[in-house]
């Protein structure tokens, strides 16, 4: 088996699971800048977080001969602080030329306030300007449907923004539709308890248009599963999925989204 783990932050994880992905026959790993668990207290820890995402992190995970990918941005966790945000924006261009930056994200909203929209579509201007893919994050649990409504069409109200260079990740069995109908990729995010688990996703899965779906594990700091999407590829096969349909839903699809960035590159 292969896969490329399009979402991962292992900036949070330990070497053991580097050593795990790899043995699972993961191929790549993409890692979305975020929120670290904490109110980062100033710019320069978003400058310094961006140099471990451009440079240290991809040097660890060289280690294990597993390419690292990254995103950049202001999550929308801080992104209520404005006069933060605006000093990120501003620093973000500075890091767009490092050879393994594939776009902006993950974007998005949290819990759907006017200040997070504004940030998002500072982003979504800045991803315009550098002809940058976007990954985005939507919220959770009640503020979902509405808040992949306002994501949608804040992406829509942006002629320059084409749907097919987007991602909206997290998506459920009620909004799935909504990402793809637009023309978006829509991700799955796998999660070990509460939120959706492999079951699910392969219920999700065998009720969409599977051409622009990928899965992720969204592994980060909490309790949370870096294996999630082969252990997802073990449910789908169980279920009697071809191997070359598993293949092309955890290695086809997220390289033909993010192949389209011509930095990335599989081991
Ligand atoms: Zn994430």
């Amino acid at each position: 088996m292969r896969y490329i783990e399009p979402h991962a932050h292992m900036v949070s994880r330990t070497t053991d699971d580097y050593e795990a992905m790899i043995t699972a026959g993961c191929a790549a790993v993409c890692e979305p800048a975020f929120w670290a668990g904490f109110d980062r207290s100033g710019v320069q820890g978003f400058y310094d977080y961006f140099c471990q995402l451009t440079d240290y992190e991809p040097k660890r995970a060289a280690k294990y001969a597993l390419p690292h990918f990254c995103w950049l941005c202001i999550n929308p966790k801080e992104s209520e602080d404005m006069v933060l945000a605006d000093e990120v924006l501003s620093i973000i261009p500075y890091f767009l030329d490092r050879p393994t930056v594939l776009g902006i994200g993950e974007i998005g909203l949290n819990k759907n306030t006017r200040n997070e929209l504004k940030v998002l579509e500072r982003h979504i201007d800045l991803a315009a300007k550098h002809d940058q893919l976007i990954l985005v994050h939507t919220p959770h649990l009640e503020d979902k449907l509405k808040g992949t409504k306002l994501i949608v069409d804040a992406l829509k109200a942006d002629s320059r923004i084409k749907p097919e260079r987007v991602i909206i990740d997290h998506v459920e069995e009620h909004t799935v539709d909504l990402v793809l109908d637009a023309g978006f990729w829509a991700g799955i995010t796998l999660y070990p308890e509460s939120k959706v688990n492999a079951a699910r996703a392969v219920d999700i899965i065998e009720h969409a248009d599977v051409h622009r779906i990928w899965m992720n594990s969204a592994c980060d700091w909490g309790h949370s599963v870096p294996l999630a999407v082969p252990r997802a590829a073990a449910e789908l096969r169980k279920r009697g999925h071809s191997a070359e349909a598993i293949d092309g839903l955890i290695f086809g699809n997220p390289q033909r989204f993010l192949g389209q960035s011509p930095r990335f590159k599989t081991a």
